[in-house]
């Protein structure tokens, strides 16, 4: 007999059915038994009673504990009105077993896995997160975040959006952050690194006449663990050719929108369109760039969701040099190209560039870019780099963009941060399969790990530690 799941059963009253999967708890009412069988859509009751149950099975019933692997055959029985469960989505139908197989035993769990796990041990939580994601909040939270990646997935394509993978084995760029280093062992001496986004190739997309590009991108940076950080998290990564300031807008804007009513009939986003609002408007206001709009901040469905756009294109560094807000890819504001290619008045040039804030947080933000190999060049000089450097880091975006490049801008959102959120959840790795701790170890795969002699030769690597 083929195994159906648990959520099949409702529809399959009075038929003999196979379901498998862990036992997620276990009542004894004298002589009958309880189990709470849990799959991939959630729990279903079986009954174990003598007299239903064929005399060779009843034994192993005696022995089945939480977490153990089993398959029960019986029959569907529809439960009576008093004994219909509301919580559960198969809460009018029980399962009379005939049948018993277990599949796998199971040691103790060493956390319980049929409760909440929010209150447990971080550490052990990730050290055994193959048994934390079978907690019910987990695996939610699990598969809420393949709904929404699938649902961006599907209105980005009804929009002539492809997505395209890009290199992770790449060249730094500056884009602020520290790259993780992977020695390239065929090249002694030479590294690549792993991208801390793929800002390049996604622009080099747009010159190979992609236009509207994609990716559920994973990125890297080698930071410092501060507080709800990871080394590496996912962005949906997004590019669009002949296009301005708004049209990026707008079809992040229309897309966040139609998640949330898709997917989050609950929750209610409290200004639409979102509220746009300067930089220096938003320091002035609310002393931070991404202000918090709520009106209730204890309402977990409101979304405050606003643009902040209008960013100085420079800063000054803590040595007093001239260096980017965001990235150095962004053009300016049209208003302000003559002054970059002229390197003038350089504290007020305007970036055309956008960050989108939800709720009080920073959820993504992009630019329009220089498409212009001039402008670029201009852009760099600003921040100090002479032209062996320009060539050494940028010179195959110079060239690239010497080939018609198209205008371009596009945009990152933090997919890990937007999840969180939208599941109600106080931090990143609650939404997330395998995070990493706090000090960036993974806990269940022990790494980062030494290697033994040979791979460190072999990758032409000694040691100074
Ligand atoms: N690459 C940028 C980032 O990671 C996003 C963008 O400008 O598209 O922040």
């Amino acid at each position: 007999m083929k195994r159906i799941f648990t959520s099949e059963t409702v529809s399959k009253i009075d038929e003999t059915v196979k379901v498998a999967g862990w036992i997620n708890a276990r009542r004894d009412m004298g002589k009958v038994k309880f189990f709470d069988l849990r799959d991939k859509d959630g729990l279903l009751q079986v009954v174990v009673a003598p007299g239903d149950v064929e005399a060779e099975f009843e034994a192993i019933s005696e022995d089945i504990r939480p977490e153990w692997v089993v398959e029960f055959e019986g029959v569907v029985k529809a439960r009576g009105a008093k004994q219909i469960n509301d919580k559960l989505a198969t809460g009018t139908v029980e399962l009379l077993a005939k049948k018993i197989s277990v599949l796998n035993k199971a040691k103790t769990p060493p956390f319980e896995l049929d409760k909440d796990t929010s209150g447990i041990g971080e550490d052990n939580r990730l050290k055994y997160r193959y048994l934390d994601l079978r907690s019910e909040r987990m695996a939610k939270n699990i598969r809420a975040r393949h709904a929404v990646f699938q649902e961006m997935r599907k209105l980005l394509g009804n929009q002539g959006f492809i997505e395209v993978e890009t290199p992770v084995l790449t060249k730094g760029t500056p884009e602020g952050a520290r790259e993780y280093l992977v020695p390239a062992r065929l090249h002694p001496g030479k590294f690549y690194v792993l991208p801390q986004a793929p800002q390049q190739f996604k622009q080099l997309l747009m010159t190979a006449g992609i236009e509207r590009y994609y990716q559920m991108a994973k990125c890297f940076r080698d930071e410092d663990q501060r507080g709800d950080r990871q080394p590496e998290f996912t962005q949906m990564d997004f590019e669009m050719s002949f296009v301005e300031e708004q049209d990026v807008m707008a079809v992040i804007e229309e897309m966040m929108i139609k998640v949330v009513e898709t997917l989050y009939p609950e929750k209610k986003i409290q200004q639409v369109p979102f509220p746009r609002i300067t930089y220096k408007e938003a320091m002035e206001k609310y002393g931070v760039d991404r202000p918090d709009l709520r009106k209730d901040k204890n309402d977990p469905n409101e979304l405050a969701f606003c643009w902040v756009v209008d960013f100085p294109f420079f800063e000054k560094d803590e040595a007093g040099n001239w260096t980017f807000t965001h990235n150095p890819f962004s053009a300016s504001k049209p208003e302000f190209h003559q002054d970059v290619l002229e390197k003038k008045n350089i504290e007020n040039i305007i970036a055309a560039q956008y960050d989108i804030v939800l709720n009080g947080f920073e959820i993504g933000g992009g630019s329009i870019r220089n498409h212009q190999p001039e402008a670029l060049k201009a852009v760099l000089e600003i921040i100090g780099f002479n032209e062996e450097q320009i060539q050494n880091q940028f010179g195959h975006m110079l060239e690239a963009f010497e080939f018609g490049a198209p205008p371009h801008g596009g945009l990152a959102l933090g997919m890990d941060r937007i999840m969180a959120i939208l599941q109600n959840e106080p931090n990143i790795r609650e939404v997330m399969a395998f995070p990493k701790d706090g000090n960036a170890r993974d806990l269940m795969m022990d790494v980062p790990s030494e290697l033994p002699a040979k791979a460190l030769k072999e990758a032409n690597i000694k040691l100074d530690v």
